[in-house]
């Protein structure tokens, strides 16, 4: 649902004004997103929390039940600086601007800075909620000192803002950082450094899953695994180009004896290493190199997400070297591993985008237009001759070429990439790439990158969003939970059964706490764990077991035989 801009715009003003006056602040700025509203001020020896939401809620209440006008005003710049004494944060807007009259919103003793706008009263905003506070770079950059940040949702109508909350609601259960922090999934810390996952045994399960499902694949279409240093000299990356195209997004440079090495961003340099160390000819092509490939990007503090955008990560790293001729099926090959991956995974692609360059932006992309105009249309025209939808984004390529991207929306309704197919000329010709034709001539080699599902990072934040944590059985960190009724008098048969489920390597787990029975079922399914199995008196004597699925009602009972051999067969085939 989408929000009423002004209104929220006016509830911004409303809140600035109810802070300002009962707290020590300098308000900074108010501005919006898909929820509602924020409002950015800096705090003055005090500190708010959500334990403060209600108190705020309820000034906030005796504006709008004021009914005051909202007036807005255009005032002389010199007149706007005296009248905002030594707030820095509007002193800097001001001289910013180069209009000599700006315009200006008031309503009471409040007065702020402000886009046009309708004329309303404070009575207008009937309904609001402040959902969260947090901190915020001023003017959204890392250099800047940290400012406090309050989100909330307003409208002047009640069925409308329900449903504002409950989409918010909605957004934050499926958050990945919800869901990774209630199934143990992975954590953060300052000492790790900013962007670092610290991956949990529970997330650690997942990943290693994840990678033997993409070795499997690898495997079928004939990739080779290698493996090659995290760090790299630098000459590798001014030949490549990353140094002139890429430097912002790397860590500095380490000095050790007489190297200067960098942390790679990427692979493709030290995969160009493979290729060239011997000379090669076309029957040694494709080459498809596969890495399993930690690396490391300077993002701005500020746009690190979760799992979703971090400094460290983890990419399936895959490039293949091939021949001009051989291009439209290694194209397509990709594309098939890649459809083949998200089928595997059950995840869900929203739209793919052909990545093309922007021919002004003489900044990012290298200059060969001939260059470009054959890559660019080499992908389009494969993507159409096989019938795959997709959309065009112009300065959305790689420096070094065009790319097809898979994309995904996320639980804050951000669009990301998660698989990519790039095509490259461009390296091939700076590292001199070439190959022996059947002629006996040494010739071009054409470079295609691959990201499969991209970082493990990315994709484990997208498969929790998409599931709010339900995984398919074969990706489950815990995938039975042994619930005995009484601990002592059933323990034996749940230990025999505990050790059967992991001499067929299920990861079974015996909840033997001294918890009530409802209280243990309840937990099991807040962890998510696909199955329960409940062990008392009659399966002791019966000797078989009941097993509750996640999220069924009913309860089924079967010899432990013969689920052990639903179960493989399930992991085995990756079933839900
Ligand atoms: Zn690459």
């Amino acid at each position: 649902m989408n929000i009423n801009k002004h209104l929220n715009i006016i509830a911004g003003h409303i809140l600035a004004a109810t802070i300002q006056k009962n707290y020590p602040v300098k308000i900074s700025n108010i501005g919006l997103d898909d929820d509602g509203f924020y409002l950015e001020f800096c705090l003055l020896g005090e500190s708010l929390s959500t334990n403060d939401f209600n108190k705020l809620e309820k000034l906030f209440t005796k504006i709008t039940s004021g009914a005051e006008n909202i007036s807005y005003s255009e005032i002389k710049k010199t007149d706007l600086l005296s009248k905002c004494g030594d707030n820095k944060y509007m002193q800097s807007t001001i001289n910013a601007s180069s209009d000599a009259q700006l315009p200006i919103v008031s309503f009471g003793n409040y007065f702020n800075l402000c886009e046009k706008m309708e004329f309303a009263k404070t009575n207008c905003v009937k309904h609001l909620k402040l959902v969260a506070i947090g901190g915020a770079y001023w003017l959204g950059d890392a250099k800047n000192e940290q400012l406090t940040r309050i989100k909330g949702i307003a409208s002047d109508n009640k069925e409308s803002f329900e449903q504002l909350v409950n989409e918010y609601n909605e957004r934050v259960e499926r958050d990945h950082r919800t869901v990774g922090k209630n199934l143990d999934i992975f954590t953060f810390n300052p000492l790790a450094g900013q962007g670092m996952a610290i991956w949990l045994p529970n997330g650690a399960i997942i990943k290693k899953e994840i990678r033997n499902f993409l070795g499997e694949l690898e495997f079928k279409y004939g990739f080779q695994s290698v493996y090659s240093p995290i760090l790299g000299n630098v000459e590798l990356y001014k030949t490549s180009g990353h140094w002139e195209h890429y430097q912002e997004n790397m860590f500095p440079v380490m000095k050790v004896d007489n190297e200067e090495l960098v942390l790679r961003p990427m692979t493709c340099p030290h995969h160009i290493l493979f290729y060239k160390r011997k000379p090669l000819s076309y029957k040694n092509l494709p080459m498809r190199l596969c890495e399993e490939s930690m690396l490391h990007r300077y993002e701005s503090s500020g746009g690190l997400t979760g799992l979703e955008r971090v400094r460290e990560m983890v990419l399936e790293d895959t490039h293949i070297f091939c021949t001009p001729e051989q291009l439209e099926n290694e194209v397509l090959n990709c594309y098939h591993i890649v459809s083949d991956a998200h089928k595997g995974l059950n995840s869900k692609i929203h739209q793919i985008e052909l990545s093309l360059h922007d021919p002004k932006d003489k900044a990012k992309y290298h200059h060969d237009e001939k260059m470009w105009k054959h890559a660019e249309s080499t992908l389009k025209e494969m993507m159409i001759k096989h019938n795959i939808a997709f959309v065009e984004k112009i300065g959305e390529a790689a420096f070094y070429g065009p790319k097809i991207d898979f994309q995904v929306k996320t639980a804050l309704n951000r669009v990301i990439t998660v698989s990519t197919i790039q095509l490259d000329f461009l390296l091939p010709e700076r590292f001199e790439l070439t190959y022996k034709d059947k002629d006996g001539l040494q010739k071009p080699t054409v470079m295609l990158h691959l990201g499969i599902v991209g970082t493990y990072e990315r994709l484990v934040s997208i498969l929790l969003e998409q599931t709010k944590g339900v995984l398919p059985l074969w990706l489950s960190p815990v995938q039975i939970v042994i619930i005995p009724i009484n601990n002592e008098v059933h323990n034996d048969y749940c230990q025999a059964l505990l050790k059967s489920f992991h001499n067929k390597m299920i990861r079974a787990e015996l909840d033997d706490r001294d918890e009530r029975i409802a209280k243990k079922i309840r937990d099991a399914q807040t962890q998510k764990v696909p199955y329960q199995i409940i062990i008392g008196d009659d399966e002791v004597k019966t000797q078989k077991i009941a097993i509750r699925k996640y999220g069924e009602e009913n309860s089924s009972t079967m010899t432990m035989d013969e689920f052990l051999k639903l179960i493989t067969t399930k992991i085995q085939k990756r079933e839900a």
